[in-house]
């Protein structure tokens, strides 16, 4: 599971997971020691706070799969830049999305030639719970002039 994780990130440890139906949950936190604070760059390992993030990623053995990760808030300590703390953030995915780029690539992959209604039912069915605004949302951000 671990190598199946740092896949996504090599910065993420692998926890634990859990099978609930059709979806399989795994919980993950970072391993980085220090972060650069997106603002202004400087190096912090002082730890503010940790929360739940949880997202869904591509699926694993024909199950969906949410990741849920322990996500940490570290001080910025530069007492010249404006963020007092800032959150860890990761390449896979855009601040507060809900799915791993390249799971929003794999939808767009499959609902290009279809429309956004069969396009989530065919994703329903095996690869992520989705409905069909999502769809099109997901489709307009990759093609901004589309109406
Ligand atoms: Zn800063």
């Amino acid at each position: 599971m671990d190598e199946l994780i740092k896949l996504l990130d090599k910065n993420l440890k692998y926890i634990n997971h859990k099978i609930e139906d059709e979806t399989i949950y795994i919980y993950v936190k970072s391993n980085r020691d220090k972060c650069y604070c997106p603002d202004c760059n400087s190096l912090s390992k002082r730890v503010h706070s940790r929360y739940e993030r949880s997202f869904q990623d591509l699926p694993i053995i024909g199950r969906k799969s949410i990741i849920i990760l322990n996500n940490r808030k570290f001080f910025c300590d530069n007492k010249n830049c404006h963020k007092r703390t800032f959150s860890e953030k990761f390449d896979f995915i855009r601040d507060r999305a809900k799915r791993t780029k390249r799971l929003e690539d794999e939808i767009i992959n499959l609902s290009q030639n279809m429309s956004s209604i069969s396009a989530s039912k065919l994703l329903r069915k095996n690869i992520v719970t989705i409905g069909k605004s999502t769809v099109c949302n997901i489709l307009k951000k990759t093609k901004p002039s589309a109406k």
